[in-house]
């Protein structure tokens, strides 16, 4: 079938060619027969198989409208796949929860088309869709962004937004030539376990994404500078004095753990509170 099918770079159409790494990938997930799995461009159904074998249920999202058909075929006397032709990041992923799992712990499992890696994995976390683990195979060096530590060269904002809401671990490596087309990168799986009670409690959420926005908006100025740009209601003495009793006062954006961002935030919310309340 892979012949035939013409594979759209645009939709981040890379294939895996043999069944051992989607193996390794449904058995890295963990899902067993208690668990729903959603899957995220499905492509020919080459992971699908390997999930459905291993889950209760796997719904697969295709935005390929060309592969619907093929999908079809496949999976014709699997009672246990459904297959939704749709764009995931416009899917009301709420709804297929209730309305395909019921019952059934729900996890993600998917090679993820490369393009849009960042803004699924946001939207996965965002929705705050109570999922029991998410393992994706994305690019090797993005997997290693999301797993530095801070003040560390790859760390970034991306790093810090999904450790707020979950933690990563890394699995294995998955070597270019294992795909058809051959990327130009070699690729990573990586699970991420959305906490359910998160450790770090921003008082304000949105402010303390505005900090760490801020933070990471200009790669080598310190902190202070940063937030004064970001905060510009805000003195830069009042900003120095915050950063201060957080840490260095020299301290730059990139440097800081999610912990000392939501410090921070708390600081600055606590200034504006209080200084709304005196006018
Ligand atoms: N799972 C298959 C495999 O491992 O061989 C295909 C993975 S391929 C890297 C990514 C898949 O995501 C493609 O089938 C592509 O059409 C699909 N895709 C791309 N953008 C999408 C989107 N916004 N929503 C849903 N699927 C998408």
């Amino acid at each position: 079938m892979a012949e035939v099918f013409n594979k759209k770079k645009s939709l981040g159409q890379n294939f895996l060619t043999s069944d051992k790494i989607p193996i390794r990938i449904a058995e890295a997930c963990g899902a067993d027969k208690t668990c729903g799995v959603i899957e995220i461009g499905p492509g020919m159904g080459i992971l699908t198989k390997q999930l459905a074998l291993r889950v209760a249920k796997v719904v697969a999202i295709e935005i390929d409208d060309e592969l619907i058909p093929i999908l079809a075929e496949r999976f014709a006397d699997a009672d246990n796949v459904k297959v939704i032709n749709e764009d995931v990041l416009k899917c009301d992923i709420s709804a297929i929860i209730k309305e395909e799992f019921s019952g059934l712990d729900v996890a993600v499992c998917a090679n993820l088309p490369y393009y849009i890696t960042t803004p699924i994995i946001m939207a996965l976390l965002e929705g705050n869709y109570g999922f029991k683990s998410i393992t994706i195979m994305i690019q090797k060096e993005v997997a290693e962004r999301l797993c530095a530590k801070a003040g560390s060269p790859t760390y970034g904002a991306v790093t810090a937004a999904v450790n707020y809401y979950a933690s990563v671990k890394k699995q294995f490596v998955v070597g270019a030539a294992n795909f058809s087309p051959k990327p130009k990168v070699d690729s990573a799986v990586i699970t991420i376990t959305p906490y359910e009670d998160k450790p770090v409690k921003p008082q304000n959420e949105g402010l303390f994404f505005k900090v760490l926005k801020a933070a990471f908006a200009t790669r080598r100025k310190t902190l202070v500078n940063s937030l004064s740009t970001a905060f510009s209601t805000i003195s830069k003495g009042d900003i120095q004095r915050i950063v201060s009793a957080c840490h260095s006062p020299t301290v730059r954006g990139e440097e800081l753990s999610v912990a000392e961002l939501a410090k921070i935030s708390d600081e600055i919310n606590k200034l504006i509170y209080t200084t709304e309340e005196r006018q």
